[in-house]
């Protein structure tokens, strides 16, 4: 059975990212950040130069996959429209919409995207611990999209 966890990276460095990641057991991180350019060590777009080192190629490097997927991120429409604002119980609503109904300017279809991840945690990724990561410093399962789609995501595990 595939397992969900969570973390967060405002604040930490990558090496502490790291070994959270480690303790969790983690096989697969999915970033689900709308907007990623900066701390640039978190900007999976981009290849820091030594003695740096991007946060995703030492995930890479320590045997655990990195997936950056921005289309299942928090929109900033939406997080300006109702987190901004406070109201969590319609923010989490509109994003939910957002995952099984919401079109991107460019015609891209979200739904689609969840059905893949759907699939790959049935086979590719069935027993695997997957890691759900944001920027915002919360373990508030209320405060942070990447909860709500953790639990979208049991949901439609179960229903078939
Ligand atoms: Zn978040």
């Amino acid at each position: 059975m595939v397992t969900f966890v969570s973390t967060y990276l405002k604040g930490r460095k990558p090496d502490e990212v790291l070994s959270i990641m480690k303790d969790l057991k983690v096989d697969v991180v999915l970033d689900v950040r709308w907007w990623v350019v900066y701390p640039l060590y978190y900007n999976p777009n981009i290849e820091l130069k030594p003695p740096l080192k991007s946060f995703h190629i030492l995930l890479t490097e320590n045997k655990i996959e990195y997936r950056y997927e921005a289309l299942l991120g928090n929109p900033s429409e939406l997080r300006k429209k109702y987190i901004d604002t406070g109201n969590w119980e319609q923010a989490r609503k509109a994003y939910c919409d957002w995952i099984l109904n919401g079109v991107y300017k460019d015609g891209t279809e979200i739904r689609p995207i969840f059905n893949g991840y759907i699939s790959a945690f049935k086979s590719l990724w069935k027993d695997k611990v997957i890691c759900l990561l944001c920027f915002c410093p919360t373990e508030d399962s209320r405060y942070c999209h990447r909860y709500w789609i953790i639990e979208l995501f049991k949901q439609y595990l179960k229903s078939d």
